[in-house]
Parts: structure tokens; sequence; C-alpha cells
């Protein structure tokens, strides 16, 4: 069959320079940021692969409903407007927006959970779990065991292992659970989606039980592509169908709009019981502000709505996770070692495998973020041991058995060069892999300490030999 390519559904307007620099300029960067490419400031870098969260390109639509924001404090028109898209694609009753995803968080962990909670789901997340845990929950994750396999091939490695779920249902009592936490697609996981089957199944059983489900809707849609892509009897429906059915199986969902939506800032607490909604208004205006604007401008929210409408697009989703699929190619072709199969908003380097003569004490993922920022200045993030934290009770590092790097690929930003680039300075570093000299802290903070950790290498003063 003769090669026919495809290209992204959209054309650029315009430009955004990126300043180049030198290596010795990124050395000294990197030294004066603590070894963290959080701690990095942009403008030293040249292709920023840190998050895929609030750094999409904004469409000229999206630019022209910012002229649309109707500012007013109560009841602007651009929340009715947000309030009857997320009830058209996401099918809940109750929308409450909110500054950005973990505002929705925090108001539903405070809501739901009581000291001594347990809430269960299928991986955690940072900003989630640290919500939970400050109320007093504790988190048990029932995501099945390919999940934590870098090189299982499942093709819904987001799936719930039912038996698990079970099991903590068996130990600590339906009571005792708070609510099933479901991310979709699971990001700790490698962007790894969640099969509609499975969830209609822990629907079932949780709904057996008495426990709730929220969805973590942030990448929902990228999760129904897959499932259009992979799931039998689903290649047929449109993205919109398979989404709706996602979050019919679940009681409400959070959601940071930084994400799937297409938006620089924004998120909601998306609810269908009435009585948890009457609460959620009372308590965000605590915290976010008032329940028709939750922390956002009105523009933010018509930007938000109209994003909505274009991310359940089939081409935008062929053209963004067909974007991640050409970087994961290279790689592999390029000999290095990856989460399989590639997920839905970004490459996960397997970090420990990369560089097998570093201990896991020495923070391999760490490493080798602060290593390829040196190199070509590509700015990636660490999602290994840093980012897991310490044991809540014992004080001690987590060990997660998953030790990556993220290189998270910005919607409708970078070309195919900027991926062509990325690849080879991966490639390059792979083969000069004992250059990389492990790093150990300097400055540890108490919450999310892959933040704002500082570092220093363990022998000399390079995180890259030269
Ligand atoms: C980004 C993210 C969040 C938190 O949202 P923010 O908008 O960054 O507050 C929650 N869950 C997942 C899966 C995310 O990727």
């Amino acid at each position: 069959m003769p090669k026919r390519s495809w290209a992204e559904p959209f054309k650029i307007k315009m430009v955004e320079h990126l300043r180049m620099t030198t290596r010795e300029e990124r050395e000294r960067a990197i030294a004066e940021a603590g070894f963290n490419t959080f701690l990095l400031r942009s403008a030293d870098v040249y292709i920023d692969l840190l998050t895929d969260s609030g750094t999409s390109a904004m469409s000229d639509r999206q630019w022209a409903g910012m002229m649309l924001g109707d500012e007013a404090y109560a009841g602007s028109a651009n929340f009715y407007h947000l309030e009857e898209v997320v009830r058209r694609y996401y099918g809940y009753q109750h929308v409450i927006p909110t500054h950005q995803g973990r505002g929705a968080e925090h108001i539903l962990s405070r809501l739901c959970i009581r000291p001594g909670d347990i809430i269960a789901g299928n991986m955690y997340f940072t900003t989630t779990k640290a919500h939970q845990e400050l109320v007093g929950g504790k988190f048990v994750d029932v995501i099945i065991d390919a999940a934590h396999d870098p090189d299982s091939e499942h093709s819904f490695k987001g799936d719930i292992d039912l038996g698990k779920l079970q099991r903590v249902i068996d130990q600590f009592g339906a009571t005792k659970i708070a609510y099933l936490c479901v991310g979709a697609t699971v990001n700790m996981a490698g962007g790894q989606p969640i099969s509609l089957a499975n969830l209609r199944d822990v629907s079932a059983l949780c709904r057996k039980h008495g426990i709730r489900i929220f969805l973590d809707a942030t990448r929902a849609v990228e999760n129904a592509y897959f499932i259009k892509l992979r799931e039998p009897g689903q290649a047929d429906r449109t993205l919109t169908d398979i989404l709706r059915d996602l979050c019919a199986c679940t009681d409400g969902c959070t959601m940071s709009g930084k994400k799937d939506c297409l938006v620089n800032i924004g998120g909601f607490l998306a609810l269908n019981d009435d009585e948890l909604a009457d609460a959620a208004r009372n308590m965000v205006v605590l915290f976010e502000g008032l329940h028709t604007y939750g922390g956002l401008a009105g523009r933010d929210m018509e930007a938000m709505a109209i994003g909505i409408q274009e991310s359940v697009d089939f081409d935008h989703m062929r053209a963004r996770i067909g974007q991640v699929e050409y970087l994961g190619r290279l790689l592999i072709e390029g000999g290095i070692p990856l989460v399989r199969p590639v997920g839905g908003h970004g490459i996960f380097l397997d970090a420990a495998r990369f560089l097998p003569h570093l201990p896991r004490e020495q923070f391999p993922a760490q490493s080798l973020a602060a290593a390829l920022y040196v190199d070509s200045g590509v700015r990636a993030m660490e999602r290994g041991a840093v980012s897991a934290g310490r044991d809540a009770t014992t004080g001690r590092n987590i060990f997660p058995s998953l030790e990556l790097v993220r290189l998270t690929i910005p919607r409708r930003v970078y070309t195919q060069a900027h991926m062509d680039v990325t690849a080879e300075s991966v490639i390059e570093l792979h083969r000069n892999r004992e250059k990389i000299v492990g790093l150990r802290f300097t400055y540890e903070p108490k919450h999310l300490r892959f933040f704002q950790a500082r570092f220093e290498p363990v022998e000399g003063k390079r995180v890259l030999r030269v």
C-alpha cells in the first residue's frame, strides 16, 4: 500500500520565539535550579516537555471567546455556557468551576473523606493523594499489576483489579471507603487508559456496596480515544458517545481544564447528587470564589467551554496522540527503555533501566531529567521516588516500582522537528549513559517535594560529565 501521511488539522497563525542556549549556559542554569527542572526559568528552556498542563496552544476561536468574557461577579454568561457544555459532553448535572483541578480535589476531599477513611483508586496522582491525606484519608492502589510493569503491552493498563478492590472492601468494610477515585487516563502509569468494560464492572461492584465513584476526568477524552481504537465494539462510536458512557459509570468528576480542555488555567467539579452539589457550592465560596466563577475570570470559563468542544473532535485527538506516538516510535527504534505501550500525553522513559549504574537512592529519574536539559535544553519531569515522597507513617522514602522521566507533549504547540531533536538528544544520552551522575537532596520540602526540592551531584559538580 502507498504511504499516506496525515498531519495536524490546523495551521500556525502566530509564533512564539524560543531562545537557543549553549551547553555552558545550561550547566549554569541547572546548577542554579538545584538540579530540579521545576526550578528552571522557562526562558532558559528550548523545548519544554515538563508538562502538558496549561501549556496548550489555544485556538483562534478560544482567543475570540476570551473577548466575550462577562466579568460579572455573579451569574456570568460564560458560566452558563460552560455548564451547558459540561452537561452535554460529560453528562453531569451540577458544574462548579474551580481555579484548576486541585481546587476541585480539595473541595471533594473535604466533603467526602473523614479521618481514617480509605480512598481506593487506579494508581495515585500527586495532588489528588495530597488532598486526600490532608483531610485524614488513606489512598489504596487497586490498579491491575500490569500497570506497574513497564514492559507489559496490556492495552488497558489503567484497568482496576476487581479482586484487589473486593479485598479492600472485605478488609475495611464498604462504609470505611469514602469513594473510589478513577483516573482516565492514568497519568502516573504513563498515560494508560481504562477500558469501558472494566469501568462498567467496577461501577456494578461499587453500586452493590453503596460506594461512590469519582472520575479524575483530566484526560478522559484521551482515554475515550484509546477506547475507540482498542476496545472491541467501540471503533464506530464517536468520542463524545464514549466519553458520556465513561462518565455515566461514575457519580461525578474532578477536572483539571489545563489538559484535555485546551486552556491555560481552569477546572471544575461536576456532580450528580443534589445535596453533595449544594454542599460543594457552599464550600467553594470559602476557597475558590462564588459558585458561578470558582476562581476563574469569565473569559477563562468561555475559553474552557470552547476548548471542551474542540477536544472531542476525532481529528484533533488523532493528531495529538499521533504526535506522542511519533516520538515514541523514534525512541523505541533508538533502543530506549520506556513504558509500553506509549500513553496519551507523553513518553515515560524507564530511568531505572536507562541508568542501571545508579542506585534508586541516587534518584536516577531526577538525574536523567537534569542531564537531558544539559544536553539539549529539553525540559522533562521526574516521576519516580522524588514524586512519590515519604511514607506518611514511617517517614521513609517510597520507592515505587516505576522510576520514570516524563516527556510530556503540550497540545498543538510543537512540530515534528521538535520531536526529532528531542529523540536525538535522548538517544545520544543513552549512548553516553555512564556520564550521568546521581543526585542527593540538599533541600527537601514537606509537601509535594518534587516541585521545590533541591539537589547536588553525589560526586563532582556536574550531572552530565564532559
Ligand atoms: C494535572 C492533574 C491534576 C491536578 O490538576 P491541576 O489543574 O494541576 O490542579 C489532577 N489529576 C491529574 C491526573 C492531573 O494530570
